[in-house]
Order: structure tokens, then sequence, then C-alpha cells
């Protein structure tokens, strides 16, 4: 382990022993046997020669990645495993499309579902766009551990916090992924992080109807997808994808939540339906799926999202009414 100390992760100017990588060390006839924990192929291959350098070549380097862990489930979404045991329902917000307000539903949802007294945690599997950490002002945060490994969520607005965001060094650094990482990732997420008794673990799903949402749905008993969509048919033909793919995989649907419904202007207090009118609840009853309410398109729901206050706490009482609106519909859908 001493000797461990000194070799450093590819990129990093941490040690593998200080990243909490190195899962075993023991000796296999005669030479050290080093279990390295860790998902990255290309960077357990560089470890892997360092290893070898530095005990010239009498060592056997191993491996162990989460998926030796538990196997993951390639099978039937209807009967999923449970990687959050400690939550006692998911909620999986998903859209069509980016762009919709996905985050910015997950975000006050969350919010509205702690202000009636309800454990959430709130985890950001947004590897496209992970937002979430602005949104609630938690941004600076950086990554931390406890002393029993786990990961310490943020916590801000009477919830808990936790994004794929916080694994870049610097914000504007892209998580260039296949999604086979991105879901290790986000399964350490659902496993490592210290979340406590919740009673609503609310994921932030990247929108569309890939990879990830498959296996999401594979490794965790979701109780309920809500979707959120705008109201014009190009956002609708997308969004009746990720409805029929819900349904492909049985997850169960708490609704559809549309978004940027309608704008009031401010000095005249006349109503405009910039993206059409009547589509997201047409969408809902299409699909035999029920409507959660409309958010408008409103300036303050977007200045309080880039400002880290969500308007359902810190916007003004119809603001807060919407979102609050959405909360209660869902309940009646899934208590
Ligand atoms: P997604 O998660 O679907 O990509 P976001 O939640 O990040 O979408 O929202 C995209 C942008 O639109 C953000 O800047 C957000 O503040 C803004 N936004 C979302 N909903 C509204 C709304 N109802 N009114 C005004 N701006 C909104």
């Amino acid at each position: 382990m001493k000797r461990l100390e000194g070799v450093l992760y590819p990129g990093l100017d941490k040690s593998i022993v200080d990243l909490k990588i190195v899962d075993d060390v023991s000796e296999e006839n005669g030479k050290p046997a080093i279990t390295l924990s860790m998902q990255n192929d290309e960077a357990y291959a560089i470890l892997a020669e360092r290893l070898a350098d530095l005990f010239n070549g009498e060592v056997i380097v191993k491996r162990k990645t989460l998926a030796q862990k538990k196997d993951i489930n390639y099978g039937h979404t209807a009967n999923p495993n449970n990687r959050a045991p400690y939550a006692k329902r998911v909620i999986a917000v998903t859209s069509g499309k980016g762009g919709v307000g996905k985050s910015t539903v997950s975000v006050n949802l969350s919010v509205a579902l702690a202000q009636k007294g309800f454990k959430v945690g709130l985890l950001d599997a947004d590897v496209y766009g992970p937002n979430i950490p602005r949104m609630l002002g938690t941004a600076d945060e950086k990554l931390r551990w406890n002393d029993n490994d786990k990961i310490i969520p943020s916590e801000n607005f009477g919830i808990k916090i936790m994004s794929v965001g916080l694994t870049t060094p610097t914000p504007d650094t892209p998580l260039v992924w296949r999604s086979s990482v991105a879901v290790s990732a986000l399964i350490q997420f659902l496993e490592d992080v210290d979340w406590g008794e919740l009673d609503f673990l609310v994921i932030d799903m990247p929108p569309g109807t890939g990879d990830i949402q498959l296996t999401m749905a594979q490794e965790l008993p979701i109780t309920a997808g809500v979707i959120v969509t705008t109201p014009q048919p190009v956002a609708l033909d997308d969004v009746s994808r990720a409805i029929v793919m819900f349904k492909d995989i049985k997850v169960p649907i708490g609704g559809l939540v549309e978004n940027m419904s309608f704008f009031i202007a401010p000095d005249t207090g006349k109503r405009y339906d910039i993206f059409g009118k009547g589509g997201g609840e047409a969408t809902a009853k299409k699909y035999g799926i029920p409507f959660l309410g409309k958010i408008p398109l409103d300036m303050q729901i977007r200045e309080h999202s880039d400002a880290g206050t969500p308007p359902v706490a810190m916007g003004d009482k119809r603001q807060k009414g919407y979102y609050k609106n959405v909360a209660d519909n869902l309940l009646k859908q899934i208590l």
C-alpha cells in the first residue's frame, strides 16, 4: 500500500490510494496481487502498466468493475433489480427532447414534495445537460466522501442532491461517456451516495429513448415516470416515442406535464399560445395517461432557475401554485 501511494491516477494529481480504487492487496505465487476497483478501460490499461513498471513486472494486477458487484439485469424490466432499497418510491422524469424544461420540473417537483414533509433525494442523471446544481444553487460544490466511503450529497431547499455534473473538474468539461460508462456511473450514484432513507428518489433522466433509460428501468423499480413536453407538434412527436418506450418496458407512467404552455405578457396581460394550444392534454388522452398540469412560459421561472432559487420555493404565489399542482396530481396517482 505504501508504494501504491505514489501511483497517480491517469490525468489526475491524486494517487490511486487517495481515490480509494485499490480494492485489495494480497499475495499470489509469491507476487503482490493488486485489485483495482474502476470502470474506465483506458485508465485501467495505463495503471496496469504503471504497476508493472513499479514492481519490475513481478506483480499481478486485477480489476473489479461495478457490474461485477451485482450482475446488470439485461432481462425484463417488469422484474427489475433494486439498486435503491433506501427509497420508498422512485420517480423518473424524462422528455422526448432536450430544452423542454425537464430539469426545471424535476427540481420544482422535488422541492414541492419536500415542502409536503417527504424526504426527497434528487439524482441528476442527465449526462447531456447536468443543470440541476445550478438550478438549486449547489454548483460550486465538489464531490465529498464520508468516513464510510459514501459520497455525501449536497443539500438545499430541503432535498438531497447529487449530479453527474459534479464528476467533472470544471462546469464546462463535457461528459464524453459511452452509454455503458454512464450507466456504471449512475449505478454508483444509486449505490454509493449516502442518501439515507428517502420517501422519494426523483431522477432527472437524459432526454430521449436510449440505453440509459432502458438500463435504469432494469436496475430500479420505478414507481412512476413523469413525462415533460412543450405543446408544439415537433415536441409531441418526440414525447410520443418516450411514452411508447415507457409502456413497452413496463414503467408505470405517472403522467404528462405540459411546460411553456402559454405566455401572459407582463405589460398588457394578454395571453399568447406561443407553441400552440392543448397539445399536451391531447397527447395524454391519446396514450391514456394522466395529465398532471400546465406551466406557462414565464420569465421569472427562467430567472429563478438560473439564480438557483427554485420558483416553487422562492417565486410568487402563481409560480409556486403551478408546481404544487403538478406534485398534488402526481401524488394522487401514486399514493
Ligand atoms: P431540459 O431539462 O428539458 O433540457 P431545462 O429544465 O434545462 O430543460 O430548461 C431549459 C431552459 O428553459 C432553462 O433555461 C430553464 O430555466 C427554462 N425554462 C424551463 N421551464 C420554463 C418556463 N416554464 N418558463 C420559462 N423558462 C423556462
